[in-house]
């Protein structure tokens, strides 16, 4: 209670894994507590959404503030040009998790030929784009993997919905990114310990993310804060953070996609019943 009152959200994520997985062991006994904590997740989703409601003003006066501190002249256009790097290093660095990571995974692992493999799954992968929403593009991701690519439905149907919500590499990628780029844009030296720190903490901030558009973003507070980061550069990021978003939720549906391939591999191997 104490770290949630001081806003420390690591010791906070460590016993929520802990607890729920107590609460697994429990059978019905812990039946109760679930759906209690399900039901005031639900009743704080709500709630986010009333502010999202009012965040297109407060994400105005955030910007236009921060825009307005530097007095037009070259620090505009410098500021401006900061942010257009930062697109590009996000960007760059999804392409190369997309195009060369996960292939060479898909590889290693599976034997398929990685781009033919992109190919059978572009349906999703452009869903994923023009919705911004792994959740969304579900129905869409399983029906490419199956009947497109040919993985087992076992093991879409087990990897799949999963990785719609905790499987997201393109949000870590973007979320250790944008940490970079805040502690950067104000001059603030991160060492080694701090990098690994937001390597962890946005590892984790991103299975934690909902697989809805800029979830990613709420969940960026937790990497701020772990490394002592103020929060209010994350209107700064807001600005481009639609663009963006799309961007890195092809490559969380196209990573849940590559496990899925990887996982059915793995039950041939050992045997786990027939594949289908
Ligand atoms: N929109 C992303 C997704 O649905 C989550 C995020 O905001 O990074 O996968």
């Amino acid at each position: 209670f104490r770290a949630m009152a001081d806003g420390k959200l690591l010791p906070l994520i460590v016993f929520s894994i802990v607890f729920a997985g107590v609460l697994t062991t429990m059978g019905r006994r812990g039946e109760s507590v679930s759906q209690l904590v399900l039901g005031l997740n639900d009743a704080l989703m709500k709630f986010v959404m009333l502010l999202m409601k009012v965040a297109p003003l407060g994400i105005f006066c955030l910007v236009a503030a921060q825009f307005g501190q530097v007095m037009g002249d070259e620090a505009f256009t410098e500021k401006l040009g900061s942010l257009a790097w930062y697109m590009a290093a996000v960007i760059g660095g999804l392409a190369v998790h997309f195009f060369v990571t996960l292939p060479a995974i898909l590889f290693l692992f599976t034997r398929r030929n990685p781009y033919r493999f992109i190919v059978q799954m572009s349906e999703a992968v452009l869903t994923a784009f023009s919705t911004a929403s792994s959740s969304a593009t579900l129905p869409v991701s399983l029906e490419c993997a199956e009947r497109r690519a040919g993985v087992s439905r076992r093991s879409v149907e087990f990897v799949l919905p999963l990785g719609a919500t905790i499987n997201m590499d393109g949000t870590a990628l973007y979320e250790a990114v944008a940490a970079m780029f805040i502690a950067q844009g104000l001059g603030i030296h991160l060492g080694p310990v701090e990098q690994a720190t937001i390597v962890v903490t946005a590892t984790l901030a991103a299975i934690g993310a909902a697989g809805i558009p800029q979830a990613g973003l709420v969940t960026m507070v937790i990497v701020l804060s772990a490394v002592g980061l103020p929060l209010g550069a994350i209107g700064l990021l807001f600005t481009v953070d639609v663009v963006l978003d799309r961007f890195r939720t092809a490559v969380n549906v196209f990573g849940d996609a590559v496990g899925a391939a990887v996982v059915e591999k793995a039950f041939r191997t050992i045997g786990v019943g027939r594949a289908d």
